[in-house]
């Protein structure tokens, strides 16, 4: 058996006294897809943020890439949690591009700053990356006028700059216009395609359906069914699931 790349067993989660996150156990093998659904506020994005330590569990144990981020519900300490950072990549709805510097600038600030990589490997590097997601020709470009499916882009291959192991995918595409939901998700597919291992929240049941190895259901905090995209997709087990899809027709 290979090293699952990310281990969540009993995780536990809340702000105040409300608990957002209750108990959940996923196990994330290497290569594999894991697209999570579910309403909003289901607490999909706290999720993925405990993953990397952005958000403190108070329960239950998260190792990602055979760091611990939470022990029995002991976070690690933050200098540990750095390193973890480094080796998940995470993209967010919002691009959070850096305005004032160019395209192919942000892509090689952080393998320069934090991995100590020469500026011309970095260069190079980035240069591919930007060709990998179609926009080889925007390298001197500002973030500001680039379209919203092109600054995501960016973001992803600012991501992968890191050479991470794992990559974390919040609503990628749900601030675009539909226009431009196809040019990200299809950066995405070609990702799982070359076996990076990847956890995908996102409100696209098509795109779910054919990218996802397994499909995660959250609701109220808890994963209500796992499974195959065939069984989740075609026969639900759990009456939440149901009502969940009959919202996304
Ligand atoms: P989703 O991504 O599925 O929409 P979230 O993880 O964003 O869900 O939120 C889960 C629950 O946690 C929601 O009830 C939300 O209001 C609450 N929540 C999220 N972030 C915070 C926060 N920083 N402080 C307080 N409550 C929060
Ligand atoms: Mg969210």
């Amino acid at each position: 058996m290979t090293e699952p790349i990310v281990e969540v067993s009993g995780l536990r989660k809340s702000f105040g006294a409300h608990v957002v996150l209750k108990d959940l156990d996923l196990s994330v093998a290497p290569s594999q897809v894991v697209v999570v659904i579910g309403p909003s506020g289901s607490g999909k994005s706290t999720f993925l943020r405990c993953l990397n330590g952005l958000e403190k569990a108070e329960g239950g144990t998260v190792k990602v890439c055979g760091r611990p981020v939470v022990e029995g519900g002991r976070m690690m300490p933050e200098a540990m949690l750095d390193l973890l950072r480094a080796e998940v990549g995470m993209v967010f709805q919002s691009f959070n591009l850096f305005p004032h510097l160019t395209v192919l600038d942000n892509i090689t600030l952080a393998p320069t700053c934090l991995r100590g990589m020469s500026r011309k490997a970095a260069q190079q590097q980035a240069l591919q990356l930007l060709e990998k997601v179609g926009l080889a020709h925007k390298a001197k470009a500002y973030p500001g006028t680039l379209s919203g499916g092109q600054k995501q882009r960016v973001a992803i291959a600012r991501a992968l700059a890191m050479e991470p192991q794992v990559m974390l995918f919040d609503e990628p595409t749900s601030a675009l216009d539909p226009e431009l939901v196809g040019e990200v998700l299809q950066v995405i597919r070609a990702l799982a395609a070359e076996g990076m291992t990847m956890i995908i929240v996102t409100h696209e049941m098509g795109f779910a359906r054919e990218v996802a190895d397994v499909v995660v259901v959250m609701d109220h905090g808890s994963i209500v069914e796992a499974g195959p995209p065939g069984a989740i997709f075609t026969a639900p087990q759990q009456a939440r699931t149901r009502s969940f899809l009959q919202t996304m027709l």
